[in-house]
């Protein structure tokens, strides 16, 4: 052997590696005490590394084999290289499988074993050359339910997201684990259990149809992906659906069977742009769902993935800053690209945090959202903002700030009332501040919103429609609301000069925007050829790197005073 790497060093490199393997792979001491499993590992057997290691390969025995069976393979591995052979083990939900195993033990210098290493396969998967005319092993499909399995369900959830992708449409994720399932299996038998899992994988699929995929992932676990739904409220309901084929109960061996379920949810390009993420999100939200009574689905969102201690210090953390007045705005310019003016700028909160330096929005807004500590934040950034724009307005510069309203701000009684008294207390006109609110806050109660709207407009302020194009963006509504702007989500300019159907969405979104008598800001520009596209429609305002970052306000000022690069600037986010 020409390598000299101590085994443990060379196994702790490959740690990383052995855990994007598909074969399970465990590694035991002389005691067959489990010391390391990889990912793949648990996922075959459904148990979790920190419930593996220090139990022996025991744990997922199947009462299939006989004493001698396990006597001859260890006395085997006493007096040979290695074990190797076919065996039935059985998973944490009770179910029995069958794996290949290869089983290499390791020795010191003197010959002694120190240690185990197994490697599994599900057979199907194994090195056994087809014949021609030989189809493959039919272990794309689960035998127990003949729905597809895992591998195959993330293969095709590729392709679907990739036609959702070119045709800019949705895709859900519904992560499902029936509840109790267990006790199913302990009171009644495997038998019963695997008839009850039949039963309710074909009532799934035939309600989840030809068109949409249905996989069973493990014991009871199912996930299933929905493409084209127009968003979260269609998946919820569907989820629902399925939810209410199960108040009925199943009947196995004239026993009558409850069966509840959790069901996590995802959206694609939302919840994340690729199979692993949104199946891991739907995960998350499920586990959730488990962990909160009375709930029996969810929709993901991105405070999931931060464990509840984290979200307890998060919150006690920015309630204190509240307090410490700790939130404060950072302004990007908004350029007129032709006259190459500054029209005004954006404000964008940070939070300046003692110990972490200046805390980006996407740390914390999710979360405040949730608990509607973004109110008390979101004034203290309009207070800061408007006094800010207040003094340069004194200095000559006459701009058009925007402040982002969250949605619970925007559904608060008194949100005009609060806006009119900052503008009194800093003395900004109100028609030097514009406000940014998402379609999302709007549609919920569109009588309550169009009259918020009215009153904002009453004083005179400006209203623009943030991230448009991502959520709802019906015409229909955007005539119902009285608003002046739109500003075209960065997603679709960031691919804007590389996909044809982005930059004719923009185009779109320009005229259609036009005919209303609105204006269009191109939101996220950073490259000339960006530029000079949205340039070429027609667009008169224009934020993005290309031009210049967020910035504190002095800087800002000073960018002010400098104006706008020349003509032929590179960009100023390199
Ligand atoms: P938004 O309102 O859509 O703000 C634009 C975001 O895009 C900002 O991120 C900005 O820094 C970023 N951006 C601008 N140009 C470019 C570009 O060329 N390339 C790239 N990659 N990014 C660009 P930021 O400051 O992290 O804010 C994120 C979001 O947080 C905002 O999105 C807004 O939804 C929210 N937010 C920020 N400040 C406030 C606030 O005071 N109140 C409320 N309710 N939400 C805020
Ligand atoms: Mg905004
Ligand atoms: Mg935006």
């Amino acid at each position: 052997m020409a390598s000299r790497i101590p085994f443990e060093q060379l196994i702790s490199s490959m740690m990383a590696v052995f855990d994007h393997l598909s074969e399970g792979i465990i590694i035991t001491d002389t005691e067959s005490v489990i010391q390391y499993v990889n990912q793949a590992y648990c996922e075959i057997t459904g148990y979790s590394s920190e419930e593996l290691i220090g139990q022996t390969p025991r744990i997922v025995r199947s009462d299939h084999h006989s004493p001698e069976f396990y006597q001859a393979m260890l006395e085997t591995l006493r007096t040979e290289q290695g074990w190797e052979g076919q065996i039935w083990n059985r998973r944490k939900n009770g179910e029995a499988f069958l794996q290949n195993l290869k089983i290499a033990a390791r020795r010191d210098e003197a010959g002694e074993v120190v240690q185990y290493i197994g490697i599994y396969q599900l057979p199907g998967a194994m090195d056994k050359e087809l014949e021609p005319g030989e189809s493959a092993p039919a272990f794309d499909y689960d035998p127990l339910t003949g729905l597809p399995v895992r591998t195959v369900f993330m293969d095709r959830l590729f392709q679907v997201l990739v036609n959702a992708f070119s045709a800019n449409t949705r895709v859900a994720i519904l992560y499902i684990d029936l509840d109790r399932f267990n006790h199913i299996n302990e009171n009644l038998g495997y038998m019963v259990g695997d008839a009850i899992l039949k039963q309710v994988a074909d009532m799934f699929s035939k309600r989840v149809g030809k068109r949409d995929i249905i996989s069973r992932f493990s014991g009871d676990e199912f996930v299933v992906s929905l493409s084209q739904i127009d968003g979260p409220a269609q998946a919820d309901a569907f989820a629902k659906e399925l939810l209410a084929l199960l108040e009925e109960p199943l009947v196995e061996e004239e026993q009558y069977i409850h069966l509840g379920a959790s069901i996590g949810i995802s959206i694609f390009p939302d919840d994340g742009d690729n199979a692993e993420e949104l199946v891991r999100n739907a995960q998350t939200a499920m586990r959730r769902v488990k962990d909160t009574d009375g709930v029996q689905s969810l929709m993901f969102n991105a405070d999931m993935n931060r464990n509840l201690s984290d979200m307890l210090t998060l919150e006690n953390d920015i309630r204190w800053a509240i307090r410490q007045e700790e939130f404060e705005p950072f302004f990007q310019p908004k350029v007129d690209p032709f006259s190459r003016t500054i029209t005004g700028m954006e404000s964008l909160v940070r939070w300046n945090h003692p110990e972490e330096g200046m805390v980006p929005p996407g740390r914390f807004i999710g979360m405040t959202e949730e608990n509607g500590l973004i109110v008390p934040i979101g004034y203290q950034v309009l207070r800061a903002s408007c006094r800010h724009n207040k003094e340069w307005l004194d200095k000559g510069y006459d701009l058009a700030m925007a402040v982002n309203i969250a949605a619970a701000q925007f559904a608060q009684e008194d949100l005009v009332e609060r806006i009119a008294d900052i503008l009194d207390e800093t003395g900004l006109p109100a028609r030097n501040l514009e406000l940014e609110i998402t379609e999302g806050a709007m549609i919920g109660d569109t009588a309550m919103a169009v009259e918020r709207l009215n009153g904002l407009k009453e004083l005179g302020i400006q209203i623009a429609l943030d991230d448009f194009g991502t959520g709802y963006s019906s015409l229909s509504y955007l005539k119902k609301f009285p608003i002046d702007k739109l500003k075209i989500d960065q997603s679709f300019i960031r691919n804007m000069h590389e996909d044809e159907a982005d930059s004719s969405l923009v185009y779109a979104i320009i005229m259609m925007g036009r005919t209303l008598g609105l204006k269009s800001v191109a939101e996220g520009v950073e490259l000339k050829e960006q530029l000079d596209i949205v340039m070429k429609y027609g667009c008169r305002e224009i934020q993005g790197f290309y031009f210049a970052k967020p910035m504190p306000a002095e800087e800002f000022e000073a960018f002010l005073e400098k104006g706008v690069p020349e003509a032929d600037a590179e960009g100023t986010s390199a």
